[in-house]
């Protein structure tokens, strides 16, 4: 679940954001992405030191073991600790994960999910006198350096408010109302050839487009704001604007266990973290209880083309998820049937299902059989936002997302594995392999 973390432990810090995750707090109205750098870690080889933990003893009888999956939230979490994309640590426990699964009797292979994020960009806002103004560019800004005149922009940036003198100048828009990329579109729309957003409240502020603009944004804060808008009133007023970035290669890895040559279904869950802590909720428990519902899972795996995956670099924009559903091949869309992903299940008082509404639905008469209260949330009504099932219901994949609420370490140091309750993994894991058992025998 999206980050807000300071610098990366190797390389420069970065600025990613492709999607809101349900890993993500709740953005301000309009804007999209909670805004502010994430580390990430760049591709350094990992040391032929780094050994990979011994499983543990093989868990216990047939049926899902919270305790069992706990035993895996402390090698992931209180072992390896925190797991950011492209690390050591990540590698480390993907190694693990690979390890428990064959233990299992699946083949289990790591996958590539190399991708490039864009670095902490350089801004530089300079007015008439090379005066200069605190500045930050927006995530996904363009780069550019340019000197135009500065036109304020009345509203907040709706397509007809530019007037006909933005065309080729740097335009001053007001923050709210509407995204920050939209802001960017209709003000490259109206010929702007660069935008500064002015906070609507006092202070500085951090925000993303989502995805790459096409002019250079900076953000600056409600004061300069103001003095910026007197500034545009002077004829002639000219401002400087100069925004660069650069981007880093992040090599991340996805964890795939087979027990066929098919995925029919596909349970599963991110295994990186955030930097700030060791992820044991976020998302270590969804790891956990992915590995134990496929040990339980494992006689009937072959037959009914079952597969288990556990997610890299989910924290960074669901890269894992969208790079795998991405490499599908037409066949392997078709055939597979339902995604059941795990993020966050190990603390917390209540469970929130959401994704594809019949897959939803069928949880509900799998938990009200097993005896758990849950509350459901068909995408679409406000369901939490998105995790790595996103990604396959973007495909047209059915997917479904078991959550429980709610976390007060959620991205946190505090995110430990002895906050995890092992009687909370049960239910996850229970819920998962009914569901699994009942989607199989339907066929
Ligand atoms: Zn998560």
């Amino acid at each position: 679940m999206h980050p807000l973390l300071g610098r990366t432990l190797v390389g420069g810090a970065a600025w990613v954001l492709a999607f809101a995750a349900a890993c993500t707090q709740p953005a301000p109205a309009g804007e999209s992405g909670p805004g502010a750098p994430t580390a990430v870690a760049t591709a350094e080889t990992t040391p032929a030191s780094i050994a990979t933990p011994a499983p543990r003893a093989a868990a216990v009888g047939p049926d899902f073991s919270g305790q069992a999956a706990y035993e895996h939230v402390k090698q992931l979490a209180d072992v390896i600790g925190s797991r950011v994309a492209g690390s050591d640590e990540e590698r480390k426990a993907a190694d693990y994960i690979a390890t428990q699964f064959r233990s299992y009797g699946y083949t289990a292979e790591q996958t590539p999910v190399d991708f490039e994020v864009a670095d902490e960009a350089v801004a530089e806002l300079e007015v008439s006198g090379a005066k200069r103004i605190p500045t930050n560019s927006l995530g996904f800004s363009a780069s550019g350096s340019l000197s135009a005149p500065l036109v304020a922009v009345r509203g907040t940036g709706q397509p007809a408010d530019f007037p006909a003198s933005a065309n080729g100048a740097v335009v001053l828009v007001q923050r709210g109302t509407l995204s920050f990329g939209d802001k960017v579109k209709n003000a490259a729309n109206a010929g702007a050839k660069g935008i500064i957003v002015y906070n609507n409240e006092a202070g500085e502020f951090r925000g993303t487009l989502g995805t790459a603009g096409a002019i250079p944004t900076v953000g600056v804060s409600g004061d300069a704001g103001q003095e910026l808008l007197t500034l545009a009133q002077q004829p002639g007023a000219q401002v400087r604007l100069k925004v660069e970035t650069q981007s880093v290669q992040v090599k991340s890895r996805n964890v795939l266990a087979k027990a066929s040559d098919t995925c029919s279904y596909i349970v599963g869950g991110h295994f990186d973290s955030v930097q700030a802590g060791p992820g044991a909720n976020d998302n270590a428990s969804g790891t956990a209880a992915t590995m134990e519902a496929a040990r339980v899972l494992w006689p009937l795996a072959k037959q009914a083309n079952l597969c288990f995956m556990a997610f890299g670099a989910e924290e960074l924009g669901l890269w894992g998820s969208r790079i795998h559903v991405r490499g599908l091949s037409a066949a392997e869309r078709q055939a597979l049937k339902a995604m059941v992903n795990l993020d966050m299940v190990g603390v917390g008082d209540r469970w929130r299902i959401s994704g594809s509404e019949a897959l939803v639905n069928q949880v509900g008469e799998v938990a009200d059989s097993l005896g758990y209260k849950v509350s459901l949330a068909p995408s679409g009504r406000g369901a939490g936002g998105g995790s790595d099932h996103a990604s396959f219901i973007q495909a047209g994949i059915p997917a479904v997302f078991f959550y429980r609420l709610e976390d007060p370490n959620y991205h946190l140091a505090t995110d430990q594995a002895k906050f995890i309750d092992p009687t909370n993994l049960e239910p996850a894991g229970r819920m998962t392999v009914e569901l699994i058992k009942r989607l199989a025998a339907a066929g």
